[in-house]
């Protein structure tokens, strides 16, 4: 017996919707309605007794669907909106004695003796019956969007903007009277494939910016519409129903790796609503606003950070930061756990054997790593948000993915003999090992990247420095 299932923790969305109209329309369609029975009064929003007393007799035309509604097509010109709201599923049976379980508010028996049931377990879903005549001036007819499947570039310049708001985006991609039928999971999907922060305002974005949105959520939602198509006899209770899962590249994949650039997707909550996001792929320009410095050991770059913080710049040096997170408890504790011994920061012996160890183990080094740059990330971010002017040092800026926090990233470039001389000054003893030069060049590409080769003077190095900033 189908079930037309849907997201269990998600309100259904467009895909999910046609999913369901595909597989009941089949079952009954040009059948006629012959007794209803309500268990949920609340269901029914139009009057109830008019409506008990009008569907009877009436046959099932059609189902159609516009953005989240169904809408069934009955004789004598009724029609009977629908929306599933959060839990709301429809199952048929050709046997009627099988039609009510616990959650049911609603079954209707048609002439072939088999009987569609409404199941709603949290009651949100609700029907409205009406007319063709009337059905354009109900109010929550008149609030609906465009379709967003269905946007065609005639259609770009008005919907620009009602965009054009002071409202983060993904906020304004969920109001429904503006675009129809995406909900929290296509407007992730569509924000990363546009490469958009969430956050963004409507009012910050380019036209560029929605056209790519518009293009993107159809992509997404005509997809989804087919894949979902595809599985709805198989009933899933733990995610969405059909394959479009499968696809998803960005909803629900909170601390694992972007596909594109390898930073750990993060989550924010939005007006209460969940939303995953690459902060490298979809950039927060309120954040990205610091300097950062990055190059091997011995490359300068405590020298350019003393030079930017008589120019007035708030510095911080990274190194510096993660020691002072290590004196915290949990974190000592944690760290501790993970090597396998007492961790003491402030204990030379102890930091050798950490150093060693991650060395020897790349396991225990990619723990360490995955618990302590999300920390340091946070602190990054705080202090970049609360002040003007700052630059860090960043000695594993590209490995941690702290790109999004910087307007400007100084890559230093430097000679092996010209590194050893500097580590030598420095009293650096195991020179060798230090020695390991950053061999990823990818950064070069990126137009936030300005590479400086620290091999002659102070005063060249402080000029190209300037040149930077200016
Ligand atoms: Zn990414």
């Amino acid at each position: 017996m189908p079930k037309i299932g849907i997201m269990q923790n998600n309100m259904p969305e467009l895909p999910e919707v046609e999913t369901v109209k595909n597989t009941i329309l089949p079952l009954i369609k040009d059948k006629t309605i012959k007794k209803v029975t309500v268990f949920c009064n609340r269901l029914i929003q139009s009057d109830l007794e008019t409506f008990k007393k009008e569907i009877i007799n009436k046959k099932i035309l059609n189902v159609q669907r516009y953005g989240k509604y169904l809408f069934f097509d009955l004789s004598d010109d009724y029609i009977l909106i629908i929306h599933l709201r959060m839990e709301g599923k429809f199952s048929y049976n050709k046997n009627p004695s099988n039609a009510r379980i616990s959650s049911t508010t609603l079954i209707f028996n048609l002439d072939d003796n088999s009987a569609l049931s409404f199941n709603d377990t949290r009651k949100f879903g609700l029907m409205y019956l009406t007319t063709k005549k009337e059905i354009h001036s109900l109010p929550m007819m008149q609030k609906l969007g465009i379709e967003a499947n269905k946007v065609e570039i005639s259609d770009y310049p008005s919907l620009i903007k009602k965009l054009k708001r002071r409202k983060p985006i993904k906020e304004l991609l969920l109001d429904q009277s503006i675009l129809c039928g995406i909900g929290n999971i296509y407007a992730d999907e569509t924000l990363y494939r546009s490469k958009i922060n969430p956050l963004t305002k409507g009012n910050e974005l380019k036209d560029e910016q929605f056209i790519e949105i518009f293009k993107n959520a159809k992509i997404v939602l005509e997809k989804a519409i087919k894949l979902g198509g595809s599985t709805v006899h198989s009933f899933s209770s733990n995610g969405i129903d059909g394959k479009f899962q499968n696809e998803l590249l960005c909803y629900g994949k909170v601390n694992e790796k972007c596909p594109n650039c390898g930073t750990r997707f993060h989550k924010i909550f939005l007006n209460g609503r969940g939303t995953t996001y690459c902060p490298n792929c979809q950039i927060d320009y309120s954040i990205k606003k610091a300097i950062g410095i990055t190059g091997p050991i011995g490359s300068g770059k405590s020298t350019i950070l003393k030079y930017l913080e008589k120019k007035n710049y708030l510095t911080y040096s990274c190194d510096e930061l993660i020691h002072s997170l290590y004196l915290e408890v949990y974190i000592k504790n944690k760290i501790s756990k993970i090597l396998g011994f007492n961790f003491d920061v402030n204990n030379d012996q102890n930091r050798k054997e950490a150093k060693e160890l991650m060395n020897n183990n790349p396991l225990i080094k990619e723990k360490i790593e995955n618990f302590i740059y999300p920390i340091l990330e946070e602190k990054l971010t705080k202090i970049i948000k609360e002040n003007e002017n700052v630059a860090i040092e960043v000695p594993l800026l590209f490995k941690a993915h702290f790109e999004f926090l910087f307007k400007k990233i100084i890559v230093i470039e430097i000679s092996n003999d010209k590194q050893k001389e500097n580590l030598k000054l420095r009293n650096e003893k195991n020179i060798d090992s230090s020695l390991k030069l950053n061999s990823d060049y990818s950064y070069l590409k990126r137009d936030d990247v300005y590479v400086i080769f620290n091999d002659s003077s102070l005063e060249e190095l402080y000029s190209k420095i300037n040149q930077i900033l200016a």
